[in-house]
């Protein structure tokens, strides 16, 4: 079982794919999360991909490409996997369709102000991994993980100088893979400017 979160930088694919893939009993895989740790563990991978994640442009597809050959390998995603921020190209997607076919991609839809707001407020703690928001999620005492009580950190990406430069590189890049899954009769879309819980549902629904 293959499936694909489709949608902007913000829009909470990454949020929701955290408690779908425990579900469906496939790993979750997101190309950010694996960028980010090659970068934090300076592989030679990581240090080539460090300079475009920064400006908010995307990894160039061979690395991307050879990263995900590589992870698909392992055991864990013998019966599939669901990928959030992965295909973010023509190339990579049809790169995809050669290695396993995929059974179904959710589109997350969402007006780009909130995606902005989305962005830029957002916060992630080191150790655990959640994800806050200052405007509509924020922790229970200020900066800091309500579970782990560590210091929450902005991802140098979701600064307002980057943030630009990703949705315009999703508009040019990625948006085109709508009409690419359309045509295949994969593409499914769910509001995703809606309540966690809310969108949650719609994402199992839309999986059904
Ligand atoms: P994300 O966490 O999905 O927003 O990804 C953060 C950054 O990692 C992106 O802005 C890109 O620089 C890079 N990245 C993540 N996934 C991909 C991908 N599939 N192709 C190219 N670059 C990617």
């Amino acid at each position: 079982m293959i499936v694909v979160l489709l949608g902007p930088p913000g829009a909470g694919k990454g949020t929701q794919a955290k408690t779908l893939a425990a579900e469906l009993g496939v790993p979750h895989l997101s190309t950010g999360d694996m960028l980010r740790a090659a970068v934090k563990a300076r592989t030679p991978l990581g240090l080539q991909a460090e300079d475009h994640m920064k400006a908010g442009r995307l990894v160039p597809d061979g690395l991307v490409l050879d990263m995900i050959k590589e992870r698909l390998q392992a055991p864990d995603a013998r019966n599939g996997c669901l990928f959030d921020g992965f295909p973010r190209t023509k190339v990579q997607a049809e790169a995809l369709d050669r290695v396993a076919p995929t059974d179904r991609v959710v589109y997350f839809e969402i007006p780009s102000d909130v995606l902005l707001l989305r962005l830029t407020q957002r916060r992630s703690c080191p150790k655990c991994g959640r994800i806050y928001n200052l405007a509509t999620d924020p922790p229970k005492v200020a900066g800091k993980c309500d579970i782990e009580g560590s210091e929450l950190l902005q991802r140098p990406d979701d600064r307002e100088e980057a943030v630009s430069t990703r949705l315009a590189v999703y508009r040019k890049e990625t948006e085109p893979l709508l009409e690419y899954y359309r045509s295949r009769h994969l593409l499914r879309s769910i509001p995703a400017d809606g309540p966690i819980p809310t969108v949650a549902a719609a994402l199992r629904k839309a999986l059904a």
